[in-house]
């Protein structure tokens, strides 16, 4: 019988994180202010606690998992590794197919990685109070259940268009704890000037980051931060353990190393998190092709510039250096709502600049044909997200049989799709389509976004 399931021990879980900035071959731009000056760790402390803070800033290659956070990690964690032997046999394809599956997880995806991680260390600091904004829902759930279980309250501000079309993920932060509103809301200054300039807006990511940094800044206790799910080091760091975990799994597969490995990219954090490991390893020698992949619609590493920019609408954030389609863009309603992020992680934006990462976009209907016949193979419901990762694969897997070569793909298996099924229906019963950005629409939110802002240098070795 072919082995399909590649699992590690409680005490085999990895004990440090892996941070890609110590070994950047071109270091990542500074987070700056609009007048050009580096943001410095005290100009964050008003957002977030001094320990994440630390972590966010620094160029230690391995960072300890704190024990106490390791126990709760390990609740759910080592995530198994599955070899996706029924799709390869569909597909007829030579290669190897591994998934790393995080749908395992509490909240069903990778999200509470870093979410244990910030509400612990957000604990330890001495805070009361989370707020964070959410897409699809996963990580305010994720937030929600980690907040639970180290006490802490926890307030997510829930983009629009996801809030009306996916009541559970609502529900399940409420039965963690937490609350969960619409946004954009009444309840800040920001929302509300949203909502007098676009009464009827689907709401976006930026916008409820907006809301979610300035209900946390206007506590003046101190007591309530803020948290981001993705896109900062930081949190990239936390979801290292995914390809930490991978990499020793491999070895018990027999792999001594993937040929590809393929992630999905909303704002980079469980792509980074499965691949960074191997991104070292391709720094020093390896050979292997790494792809993040994003939609169609909300193609940001794939078509937007490398620019400073604001993580949210208003401009509460630093400017971060990364691709960008603009802090305005206001991404299509799309299924995959954690895939509708203007910009993508730095750090992930640097390594693509250098020429470590070969990302890739793929129109929606592509994405959900996959799902749909890894559903009818594998037996699992992916997440909307996920299935971009699974539709990379098959992509890989067609060219491998093409070339006749016995390629070994590795994918992150980011979530389960069991509470994302309106997608699903409106792909099933022919009310979905494909949909690409008009131009003009592409260029005015670019150009109106990052006007008068600082431009970001693209620096690159050229060795890749
Ligand atoms: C949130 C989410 C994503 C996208 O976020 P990243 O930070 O890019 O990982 C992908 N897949 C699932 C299942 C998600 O919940």
């Amino acid at each position: 019988m072919i082995e399909q399931k590649f699992v590690l021990r409680d005490d085999e879980i990895p004990r440090q994180w892996y941070n890609l900035a110590a070994d950047l071959p071109s270091p990542m731009e500074p987070l700056q202010t609009p007048d050009g000056s580096p943001v410095t760790p005290e100009m964050l402390a008003p957002i977030f606690p001094m320990n994440l803070i630390e972590q966010e800033v620094s160029q230690e290659r391995w960072i300890d998992i704190p024990e106490p956070l390791l126990a709760l990690l390990s609740s759910y964690r080592p995530a198994p590794l599955k070899r996706a032997i029924r799709l390869e046999k569909a597909l007829g394809t030579p290669a190897r197919i591994y998934y790393k599956d995080e749908s395992t997880s509490p909240a069903g995806s990778h999200k509470p990685n870093s979410a244990l991680a910030q509400a612990w260390y957000n604990k330890e600091f001495g805070t009361k109070r989370l707020t964070t904004e959410t897409g699809a829902g996963q990580w305010g759930s994720a937030l929600c259940y980690a907040s639970a279980l180290v006490g802490l309250e926890c307030k997510v501000f829930m983009v629009r268009i996801s809030f009306d079309q996916k009541p559970y993920r609502k529900i399940l932060m409420e039965t963690w704890g937490g609350t969960c509103i619409a946004s954009p809301s009444n309840e800040t200054a920001a929302g509300r000037s949203f909502l007098e300039q676009f009464p009827d807006t689907p709401g976006s990511l930026g916008m409820a980051i907006s809301e979610a940094i300035e209900a946390a800044v206007s506590d003046k206790s101190g007591d309530t931060k803020y948290s981001l799910g993705s896109v900062l080091n930081h949190v990239l760091l936390h979801q290292t353990i995914i390809g930490l975990e991978a990499k020793k799994q491999l070895a018990l597969a027999g792999v001594k190393k993937p040929d590809i490995v393929i992630g999905c990219a909303g704002g980079g954090s469980n792509f980074a998190g499965l691949s960074f490991p191997f991104v070292n390893d391709k720094i020093h020698g390896a050979e292997i092709t790494i792809i993040p992949v994003e939609p169609q619609s909300c193609p940001s590493l794939t078509k937007a510039p490398f620019a400073y920019d604001f993580g949210d609408t208003t401009g509460m954030t630093p400017l971060l250096p990364m691709h960008t389609l603009g802090h305005n863009f206001v991404a299509p309603p799309l299924h995959a709502g954690g895939l509708r992020y203007h910009g993508m992680a730095p750090l992930v934006s640097q390594a693509t600049v250098e020429g470590l990462l070969e990302p890739e976009s793929i129109p929606q209907m592509e994405c959900y044909a996959a799902a749909i016949q890894w559903a009818r193979t594998e037996g699992t419901i992916c997440a909307p997200e996920t299935s971009h990762a699974i539709a990379a694969t098959i992509r890989q897997a067609k060219q491998a049989k093409e070339e006749g070569k016995e390629k070994v793909i590795l994918f992150g298996y980011s979530g389960h799709g069991l509470l994302d099924l309106s997608g699903y229906d409106a792909y099933l019963n022919g009310r979905l389509e494909d949909y690409e950005i008009p131009e003009e629409e592409f260029r005015k939110s670019i150009e109106s976004s990052l006007e008068g802002l600082p431009k970001a240098a693209e620096k690159r070795t050229g060795k890749w």
